[in-house]
């Protein structure tokens, strides 16, 4: 159950596979993560999802890194 915002944000970003500035689609994504603990807890973590669209190349950057 994703909810990911389908609206395309395409962005001039630097592509380290292709070495240059390409456009990126860009996607923001809330990611469940399971704490490792003896309590199951979950944390929603919002995730900066980019793609390449010349290359295809995929990273992901969790967006608050505390
Ligand atoms: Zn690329």
């Amino acid at each position: 159950m994703a909810t990911t915002d389908n609206s395309f944000n395409g962005l001039t970003e630097r592509c380290e596979e292709c070495g240059m500035d390409t456009l990126h689609e860009v996607n923001i994504q809330i990611v469940t993560e399971s704490t490792d603990g003896d309590n199951t807890q979950f944390s929603r973590e919002p995730y900066r999802v980019r793609e390449c669209q010349r290359c295809g190349n995929r990273d992901r950057q969790r967006m608050n890194n505390a």
